[in-house]
């Protein structure tokens, strides 16, 4: 065995997160082995990989080190390539602080918090609100109040950022719970790896260790025999000594595919709160709370035309979001209207059917017994200026058109006068139950 560094490596690979390996392992090597003295030399690039290394993830490596050598006994030795020892690169000083506010009491097992996303970072509106709660709830009374809590919904929508939340919460109100979160998959790799080595007994006390499990994406876990059974003592566990469970999935258990009864009827046995799509407010408010984080300069119409035209999945916003302002920056302009349907072109969300203005205009017309010359027209008499405002409403849901496009269609209106009239109908939707219904069926007998 000549190079046992390399095998630890690759078993260790898939026990961290990737961020993690790639940052703190894999810059690392064998120097030596001296079967002798005992010893294995690894080479680190300076010394703050060393106390890292130590500080985190000692039992990790040891432990793998002992099932590739079958040999406990076996010295690890860290040796600095460098001189410059205290000079770590800006992402090693980000990671060790970012890790080391829920390390510090991890005891053995790396526990990945994202520091990033806690309660106030998140946006709260109607298709939020309840698993919000939950969870704020959750973080402040663990293994009180809702046990287990189960968050359910679409991908995107922020199912990662609050269970991290109520890791993030629950940590600054008591240091000393041991708090884990682990993804479904790596749940499941640690298994493979534990039946491997022979290291059963190992794997259920880490978990059972714990005071709140955060486990993400559960519906992963369906199928898979082995890690559905131990899951469900891991779970049993826990749940008797009052200790709290979080899980997130993608859908609600029943339609969780080859899960086994047991387990779906404990997955119910708390609370299950879901998350819904957002509904434009939230998203705009949502576009510019990570413009604020960000530092990116966007206005308000602009955040609402991102938001009225890309799909419901909040990580996409964000990668658009991201993406505008990059051009932006190297085009040295402001983002603006023309620079977002120039970067964004061929990622406005997908329509159902492709409906014209002209169509729009003629139902529009016939609903409200008024000419489509009306619509274009310039008069402010209010039996006109409603359905003009509706039809440029609908003309910006219902259609790929760019605001001045539809602006040019109603009689060479500025993008800003469709702009108005758009907030216009989204403000008189919440308040008027009855403009919501007519719009309702105004799309329905469009589409
Ligand atoms: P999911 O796990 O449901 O697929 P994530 O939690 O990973 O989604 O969310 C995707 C991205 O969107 C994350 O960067 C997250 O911070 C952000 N996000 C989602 N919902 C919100 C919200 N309500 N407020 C702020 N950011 C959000
Ligand atoms: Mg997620």
């Amino acid at each position: 065995m000549e190079n046992i560094w390399k095998e630890t490596l690759n078993l260790i690979s898939s026990q961290v997160n990737q961020q993690c390996f790639n940052t703190w392992f894999k810059p690392t090597s064998q120097l030596k082995y001296n079967p002798e003295q005992n010893v294995l030399q690894v080479e680190t690039p300076n010394s703050y990989f060393e106390s890292w290394l130590k500080e985190n993830h000692m039992n990790l490596i040891e432990d793998t080190i002992w099932k590739i050598t079958n040999n406990p006994s076996l010295k690890i030795e860290f040796v600095s390539s460098s001189n410059n020892k205290d000079l770590a690169t800006e992402e090693q000083k980000t990671s060790q602080t970012e890790t080391n506010r829920t390390s510090s009491h991890l005891g053995t097992y790396p526990k990945y918090l994202n520091p990033n996303y806690t309660f106030g970072n998140f946006v709260v509106g109607s298709s939020n609100q309840l698993a919000n709660a939950a969870a704020l709830s959750v973080s402040e009374q663990p293994g009180k109040r809702y046990n287990p809590l189960f968050i359910y919904g679409g991908t995107g929508l922020g199912k990662t950022h609050l269970i991290h939340a109520i890791g993030n919460k629950a940590f600054t109100l008591n240091p000393n719970l041991n708090i884990y979160y682990l993804s479904t998959e790596n749940f499941v790799n640690d298994l493979v790896a534990s039946i491997r080595f022979n290291k059963m007994e190992e794997f259920r006390n880490r978990y059972r260790r714990s005071d709140i499990l955060l486990i993400d994406d559960i519906q992963f876990i369906g199928g898979k025999t082995k890690s559905m059974e131990e899951f469900f003592f891991t779970f049993n566990d826990l749940y008797n000594s009052n200790k709290q469970i979080v899980m997130t999935s993608d859908r609600p258990p029943r339609e969780i595919l080859n899960l086994e009864e047991r387990l779906r009827s404990r997955f119910e046995w708390g609370l299950m709160v879901d998350i819904q799509e957002p509904e434009l407010e939230t998203k705009i408010a949502i576009m510019k709370k990570k413009a604020e984080l960000w530092n990116i300069n966007i206005s308000d119409e602009v955040a609402m035309y991102m938001a009225n035209n890309l799909g419901p999945s909040v990580r996409d916003l964000e990668g658009a979001l991201k993406k505008v302002s990059a051009f932006a920056q190297l085009a040295e302009t402001p983002i603006s209207f023309s620079l977002v349907e120039e970067v964004l072109k061929g990622q406005i969300k997908p329509k159902d059917k492709m409906v014209t203005i002209d169509e729009i205009q003629k139902v529009v017309a016939e609903k409200y017994n008024i000419r489509v010359n009306d619509l274009k027209s310039k008069s402010r008499r209010r039996e006109l200026v409603i359905p003009r405002q509706i039809a440029m409403y609908i003309s910006k849901i219902l259609t790929n058109d760019s605001l001045q496009q539809i602006g040019r269609k109603f009689g060479n209106k500025d993008h800003t006068t469709v702009i108005h009239s758009i907030k216009k109908v989204e403000e008189g939707k919440v308040k008027d139950p009855i403009l919501f219904r007519v719009i309702e069926e105004l799309k329905d007998q469009l589409t």
